[in-house]
């Protein structure tokens, strides 16, 4: 995040908590409405789309005590949410192997002081913003122990008002063995428990735990719910929360991290990827894309590649004569690009782009699709000049 403090960020309620999911948060409020509510929940989705801010809201309305599709944010139980200390509400996260673990021990007592207080830290960064991530040092898998505790927890605690619900995030860094574990306890589904488990990686579940779960599926988020969210949320000015949407692959976190890196200095990197493509001289062209493979940090080049396709759609916008948010050096480069290429095919390189991210999803070789993707672009972009 941006080092200046937000110059204002709201405090948001109920489902607006969560960033857009209109179709979601409908079919769960009717879920709650209607008492279908199921005994476990999978919410699947991209990274930073929201899963985890889905299955926390449906926690704070299945125990609020006003009883409807929408937490009151008043009452006890809701005040509890607020920093996740809720008796009827557990979480359930990786967390780090404590010193001679032996099976049955309670995961939380074996930390050292230091990974307490950083468990205690990532849950109060949860509690304060949905959307932050839990980060915590070597917690690289859900203990089996973890899993354990929910039958355990669920079997001591009879709620005299609201659910136990256990909140499974990450559910795919289960090992086998605590795979095994989550599945018995939802083949004999515990009353008054509901559980529900998030995920940014549906395929790496046991195909038996996905199919006993009822599915929501997160939708990657519009360009316009991301911009809106980095202004009312993180106080982010208008241009730079723009730019951020457009080049976050509908992805809340996304554009945050893109915040956080000097998104300007990386546009003109992007910008000066083109000038070496369109140069006669291959040399520099050669020696970036070795740069940028070198480093094997595929998110990096996507955010780089998402970058250049963002730039290259304000070329296209100005070309059309629509507004473009762009101002001083950045301006000036896409007037002159513009004027330089009148016959650019611009809708085709950005396609091209996109296509190149979706290689890098595919595991495709790095160098291979960076060197193809300048000589398509260069071929898009000068196909009817001189
Ligand atoms: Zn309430």
């Amino acid at each position: 995040m941006p080092s200046e403090t937000p110059a204002s960020s709201e405090v948001l309620h109920g489902w607006d908590r969560v960033i857009g999911q209109r179709r979601a948060k409908d079919l769960l409020q009717r879920a709650v409405s209607s008492g279908q509510v199921a005994h476990a929940y999978l919410f699947a989705g991209p990274e930073g789309v929201g899963a985890d801010a889905l299955a926390l809201e449906l926690a704070r309305v299945l125990n609020c005590e006003e009883g409807g599709a929408v937490a009151c944010d008043r009452c006890a139980s809701c005040r509890a949410m607020q920093t996740l200390q809720h008796p009827n509400v557990h979480l359930v996260f990786p967390l780090p192997v404590g010193k001679n673990e032996k099976q049955g021990d309670d995961p939380l007592t074996v930390l050292t002081d230091d990974q307490v207080v950083a468990v205690r830290d990532v849950i109060a960064a949860k509690a304060a913003d949905p959307y932050a991530r839990m980060e915590i040092p070597r917690a690289t898998s859900i203990k089996i122990n973890s899993i354990r505790a929910i039958k355990r927890e669920a079997s001591m605690s009879q709620p005299t008002r609201g659910r136990n619900v256990f909140v499974l995030l990450q559910a795919e860094l289960m090992g086998a063995d605590a795979s095994n574990s989550l599945l018995k306890t939802l083949e004999e589904p515990l009353a008054d428990t509901v559980l529900l488990l998030t995920t940014s990686e549906r395929d790496a579940l046991l195909p038996t735990i996905v199919s006993r779960c009822q599915q929501i599926i997160c939708d990657r988020l519009g360009e316009d719910e991301i911009e809106d969210a980095l202004r009312r949320r993180d106080g982010i000015p208008e241009d730079a929360a723009h730019l951020a949407s457009e080049m976050a692959g509908g992805s809340y976190t996304a554009a945050r991290d893109l915040l956080s890196t000097d998104v300007q200095a990386q546009r003109v990197r992007a910008v000066a990827f083109l000038r070496m493509i369109l140069a006669k001289q291959r040399l520099p062209l050669i020696q970036e894309i070795e740069l940028l493979a070198s480093s094997n940090d595929r998110p990096g080049v996507e955010r780089w590649m998402r970058l250049l396709g963002g730039w290259l759609r304000d070329a296209l916008m100005m070309s059309e004569g629509r507004p473009v948010h762009s101002e001083g050096e950045d301006r000036v480069a896409l007037e002159n690009f513009c004027s330089r290429f009148p016959g650019a095919d611009l809708p085709a390189a950005v396609q091209r782009v996109e296509r190149a991210i979706a290689d890098l999803d595919k595991n495709g070789y790095l160098v291979l699709v960076l060197i193809s993707l300048a000589l398509d672009l260069r071929t898009c972009i000068t196909q009817s000049a001189d």
